[in-house]
This record gives structure tokens, sequence and C-alpha cells, in this order.
């Protein structure tokens, strides 16, 4: 039996680590059950924004990520059309002292493991997925836990959100990322991106930048496939994007990059439909579990972060008494859907701009140029300045 100020999170991702140290800093016991038995090297990099940043800083998590973060300083937005870049954005100083990071994924959440079980109001389970659970009087019964709150930070393929939303099921993009990483030192030092590179061409982009402090580049290819298996990623044949960022269509340099990769997994890109429900009683849905999202806004993980540090907050205002839970899981879930669906959409319209071809290819990049760097990073701003 767990004690009453218990809140259970289901998943130990990104974003259940994050809301377990938010809910702590809150003064709740978090128990966290994950179900692996070991948490993997899953994914590749991660851009981090400062609207994420400004979040993992104030939770104290900066040390440990330092040793592994690269600040870029702008972002070259390159065309496949001329091989050439349309426009660069300087990411500039840190915004409010948050800056914009790349980080491979599993530096961060071995960052966020750290803190995690350094906590004395933690703990996590690994082997322990969450699979029934139902209301109680005073809270919920998680895996014969007695809880105020479970929290259903399971991924895309949420048990939880099953449970709740039946409903609600992830739907195939029709697009795969095919993601991978090379040592920095592989690349021709004229190849090398100093920032992040994001090259747009028919059909398809690519995504190139350094992460683990510059000594490995990652890359992201996306383009249209068909889904193997549905939840998981896979090594497929790696002649698919070959074939598909052909000569005919894409320039030495982008394609030289293609390469020398070194370890293409092929994902397909599920989708949690926006406006769907997060919440229901006690249960509330957080990151991926509430709104799997396309990844061309780069927000996913920021939008999971943003999710933990608002849960944390309405749950805190409430206090510890079960009667104020609900209503402070509706706050939560009312605060955060506007947001993450315009969140949804941004990304959704940029692999549609970024995918253009002929003539349209042509107007997008003379518009940008147009626009100029200042217009296209305020753009932005409604992302990157959001604060708690
Ligand atoms: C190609 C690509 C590039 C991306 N780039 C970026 C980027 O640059 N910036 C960004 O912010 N985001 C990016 N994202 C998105 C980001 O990776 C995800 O949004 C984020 O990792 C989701 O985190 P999560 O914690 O919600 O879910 P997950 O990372 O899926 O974690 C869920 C956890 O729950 C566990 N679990 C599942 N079922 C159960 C159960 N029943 N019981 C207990 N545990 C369970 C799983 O094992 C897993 O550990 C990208 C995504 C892709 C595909």
């Amino acid at each position: 039996m767990t004690a009453p100020r218990t809140i259970v999170i289901a998943g130990a991702g990104i974003g259940g680590l994050t809301a377990a140290l938010a809910l702590a800093a809150q003064g709740f016991r978090v128990l966290i059950c994950e179900k692996t038995g070991r948490l993997e090297e899953a994914g590749a990099g991660l851009q981090l924004s400062p609207n994420a940043t400004r979040i993992l800083i104030g939770l104290g998590l900066q040390p440990r990520l330092a040793p592994h973060v690269t600040t870029p300083a702008s972002v070259s937005i390159m065309t496949a059309r001329s091989g050439g870049e349309v426009i660069r954005l300087p990411l500039g100083s840190a915004r409010d002292h948050a800056p914009y990071w790349l980080v491979h994924r599993a530096d961060l959440q071995s960052a966020l493991l750290g803190a995690v079980t350094a906590h004395p109001d933690i703990e996590l389970r690994l082997g322990c997925p969450v699979d029934t659970f139902r209301a109680q009087p005073g809270g919920i019964a998680v895996n014969d836990e007695s809880a105020l709150a479970l929290i259903g930070a399971d991924g895309a393929w949420s048990t939880v959100r099953r449970q709740v939303f039946p409903e609600t099921r992830p739907q195939f993009s029709g697009l795969i990322a095919w993601r991978g990483t090379l040592e920095t030192s592989r690349l021709d030092s004229d190849l090398f991106p100093h920032g992040v590179q994001l090259w747009m061409g028919p059909k398809a982009h690519l995504v190139v930048y350094p992460v683990s402090s510059g000594e490995r580049i990652n890359m992201v290819a996306i383009m249209p496939g068909a889904v193997m298996q549905p939840g998981s990623s896979d090594t497929g044949d790696t002649g698919e994007i070959r074939r598909h960022f052909a000569a005919s269509h894409w320039p030495a340099n982008a394609r030289a990059m293609i390469e020398s990769v070194e370890n293409w997994r092929r994902w397909p890109l599920f989708t949690i439909q926006d406006g769907g429900m997060w919440h229901e009683g006690s249960v509330a849905l957080l990151g991926d579990a509430a709104h799997a999202m396309l990844p061309f806004a780069a927000q996913g993980a920021g939008m999971a972060i943003e999710d933990a540090a608002v849960l944390a907050q309405c749950l805190g205002t409430a206090g510890h008494d079960a009667a104020g839970i609900a209503p402070a899981l509706e706050r939560y879930a009312q605060l955060r859907q506007p947001r993450v669906t315009r969140v949804q959409r941004t990304a959704r319209q940029s692999g549609q701009i970024y995918h253009l071809r002929g003539p349209m290819a042509l107007a997008r990049d003379l518009t940008m140029r147009a626009l100029g760097a200042g217009r296209l990073q305020a753009r932005q701003d409604w992302i990157y300045n959001w604060k708690l």
C-alpha cells in the first residue's frame, strides 16, 4: 500500500521522468512504473527550445546536462532545388537565460534518471507495466497500489489511454522518419553542420545537427513509406533512402551526408488526433500518450516537458486532498490543450511546406528570402517564449 499523497506515473520516458521531478518538487510522493526492464537508448537527437530548457534548468538539471548538450548558433534552411542555403536563422543568445539545446535522447533520459533516482520521494520500478487500474474512494488503485492520481505518460501506444479513451487510436501519417548518427570525424569538414541544417526537398526533408557535445552528428530523413509493425522501429532497407534521395532530386552534399550514416533505423510516424480527451476523474494523459505529433516543429518532447510542469503546478495548487485532484487534472487539460493543438497544426503545416515540389518549391524559397530571418524567427516566438 502506497502513502496517500502518492501519484503513480505510467512510463519513464522524457515526459514521465520530468513529471516525477516536477511533482516531487510540489511535495508529492511519486511512483513511476515503467514497462521495460531496462531504459534502452531509444531514439537519437532531440532539439530542445527555450520553452523546454527553461523548465529543465528550473528543475536543477543543468549541471547533469551541460557536458552533453550543444548550443547551436543558427538554423540553416537549405533547398534541394539548388543545393544551397535559402536563409539562416540565428538562434542568438539565450532567451531569458534559457538556451536552445541539441542533445542525444539517451543523454537527456540519463540526466533525468540520475535526478529521479537521487530524489528521496521518487521510486522508479522497472519491468512494471501499468495494466489495470480502477477508481476507489479517495483516488485510484493502480496495479494494487493506492494513489491520488494516475498519470499516463506511456507514449503514443498508451495502455492508460486505451482503457480510459478506447476510441482514440494512433493514426499512421504515411511518413517514415529514418534516424541515424555518425561520428563527426567521419564527415568531411566542409559538410559539418555547425548549427541545425534543415534540407527541404520533393516529398522529403532532412534534418542534420551535432549531438553528444559535437562528437556525433544526428540525422533524420523524412519520406513516405509503409508501416512494418505499428509501434516499433526497425532497421529497414536503407536502399529505400538512397532511392528516395536520388541524385536527380538531391544535391551531392546532402547525399554524401546520408551515405555516411552508420546505423539507420526507420520509425513510422503515428500521431494522435488533436482535440482528443486527456483527463477522466483521477487519470490524466501527458506527452505522446495525449498528443503524439509529427516531429516537424521539433516540439514533441518539449510539449511533454511543458505538460509535466503545468500538471505539477495544477496538482500542487490543489494540495494533497483527494477532492481537489479531478478538478486540478481538468484544469491541467484546459490549460494545455489549446497550445498543444496549435503546435500539432504547426508541425503538420511545416511538413507540407518542406515537401513542396517544382514551381511551388521555388515560390517557397523566394518567399522565405523575402520575409527575411527576423520575420521568420518571430513566427517561433509564441512557442519559444512560453513560460509557466
Ligand atoms: C524522428 C523524430 C524526431 C524527433 N525530434 C524531436 C525534437 O527534436 N524535439 C522534441 O522536442 N521532440 C522530438 N521528437 C518527439 C519526442 O521524441 C517525443 O515526443 C517524446 O520522446 C515523447 O516522450 P514521452 O515521455 O511522452 O513518451 P515515450 O518516450 O514514448 O515514453 C513512454 C514510456 O512509457 C513506457 N510504457 C509504455 N507502456 C507502458 C505501460 N503500460 N506501463 C508502464 N510503462 C509503459 C515506455 O516503455 C516508455 O519508456 C521526435 C520524434 C521523432 C519520431
